[in-house]
C-alpha cells in the first residue's frame, strides 16, 4: 500500500492547509476549487488541479471536502452523480467532508454518499488553518469505523483524530458546540471592546486584561470533569456566588450597552438566562443553575 491517491475539494484557507499538509507527507494530491486561482500556489507545489470536478473525483481514491457547508458539495458533486456520463463515478470513494453543517445535513449526507456508492465519513477540524498538521491541531470524525481505521494514518496528517460514533452527525455536533463556544466568546470580546471604545478608551487599554479574563476561566472551573458532574446532578451550591448577584451584574452590562449606544442582543441574551433562572426560582443558587433555563429553552 503506497501513498493514498488524495483529492481536495474546496480550497479555502482550510482547504489549502489541508492539501499542503498532505503533499508533504507524500501523497499525490489533486485539487478543484469552484475559484480556480485558489490553488495557485498549491499548483506550484506539486499539486494537479483537476479541470472538472468528476476528473477530481476520478483521481482520488480518498476525497476530502472542505466547503463552507454541505450544500455547496451537492452544488459540486450533485451534476457529476446526474451525468449519465459519468454514471458510477463515486462508486468505491471516500468521502470525508470535513465542512461545517448541522448534525441532521451530515446524516443525510451519508444516505446520499451511500446511494451513490460512496462511503462516508464526517469531521471537523478543530483548529485554525495555520494549525492544521501540528502538534495541537485535532479533528473530530464520526461514521463507518472501518472506513475511519482504513484512512486513519493519512488523516492523522491533518491533526490528531478524534473518532466518536458511527453516527455521521455527532462529529457535526461536537464541531457545533465547540463553536457555540467560539463564537460566543469571540462577539463577547468585540462587544466589549465597543463599550469601552464607546467611553472614549483605546481597545488596547482593555483587551490584553480581557483576554486574561478568557483564560482565567479554566483555573474556575477545573478541568471540566467536576462540572460535568454537577451539571448531571443538578448540583448548584451557591456559596461563592449567586444568580441574583451575577444577574444583577447582568443587568447593568445591559444597561450600560443601551446608554453607549452599542447592540443590545447580546447582553439581552445573557441577562434573559439569569431572569429566567431567578423566575424558575434558582436565584440563590450557582450561576451553574443558568444550565437548567438554557437546556429547557428549546
Ligand atoms: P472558505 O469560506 O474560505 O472556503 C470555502 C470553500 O467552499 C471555498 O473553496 C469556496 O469556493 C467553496 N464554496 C463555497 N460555496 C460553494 C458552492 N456553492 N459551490 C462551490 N464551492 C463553494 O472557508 P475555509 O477554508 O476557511 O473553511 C472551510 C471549512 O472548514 C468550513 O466549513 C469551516 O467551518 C471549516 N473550518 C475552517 C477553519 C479556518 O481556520 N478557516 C477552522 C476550522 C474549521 P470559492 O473559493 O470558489 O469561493
Amino acid at each position: 500500500s503506497g501513498p493514498v491517491p488524495i483529492t481536495v475539494i474546496g480550497l479555502g484557507p482550510m482547504g489549502r492547509a489541508m492539501a499542503a499538509t498532505l503533499m508533504r507527507a507524500g501523497h499525490p494530491v489533486t485539487v478543484w476549487n469552484r475559484t480556480p486561482s485558489r490553488a495557485d500556489g498549491l499548483v506550484a507545489g506539486g499539486a494537479t488541479l483537476a479541470p472538472s470536478p468528476a476528473a477530481a473525483v476520478a483521481a482520488g481514491e480518498l476525497l476530502i471536502l472542505s466547503l463552507t457547508d454541505y450544500q455547496a458539495m451537492y452544488d459540486i458533486l450533485g451534476p457529476v452523480v446526474e451525468d449519465p456520463q459519468q454514471a458510477g463515478v463515486l462508486a468505491g470513494k471516500v468521502l470525508v467532508n470535513l465542512s461545517s453543517d448541522t448534525p441532521d445535513a451530515s446524516r443525510e449526507a451519508a444516505a446520499w454518499a451511500a446511494r451513490n456508492g460512496a462511503r462516508f465519513v464526517t469531521g471537523g477540524v478543530m483548529v485554525p488553518a495555520p494549525a492544521v498538521g501540528t502538534a495541537g491541531a485535532y479533528v473530530f470524525y464520526s461514521g463507518p469505523k472501518k472506513v475511519f481505521e482504513e484512512y486513519e494514518p493519512v488523516l492523522r496528517l491533518i491533526g490528531q483524530p478524534r473518532y466518536l460514533d458511527e453516527d455521521p452527525g455527532l462529529a457535526q455536533l461536537f464541531y457545533q458546540a465547540h463553536l457555540d463556544v467560539f463564537l460566543t466568546a469571540l462577539s463577547s470580546l468585540l462587544h466589549a471592546t465597543a463599550l469601552v471604545t464607546a467611553a472614549g478608551v483605546p481597545a488596547a487599554e482593555f483587551l490584553p486584561d480581557a483576554l486574561t479574563t478568557l483564560t482565567d476561566i479554566p483555573a474556575m472551573i477545573g478541568d471540566g470533569l467536576e462540572l460535568a458532574r454537577q451539571l448531571e446532578a443538578g448540583e448548584h451550591p451557591g456559596d461563592l456566588s449567586t444568580v441574583l448577584m451575577m444577574g444583577a451584574t447582568a443587568d447593568h452590562i445591559l444597561r450600560t450597552s443601551e446608554k453607549a449606544g452599542v447592540e443590545v442582543e447580546l447582553p439581552k441574551a445573557i441577562k434573559s438566562h439569569y431572569d429566567r433562572a431567578v423566575a424558575a426560582g434558582q436565584g440563590t443558587r450557582n450561576w451553574t443553575a443558568l444550565y437548567e433555563v438554557i437546556r429547557a429553552s428549546g
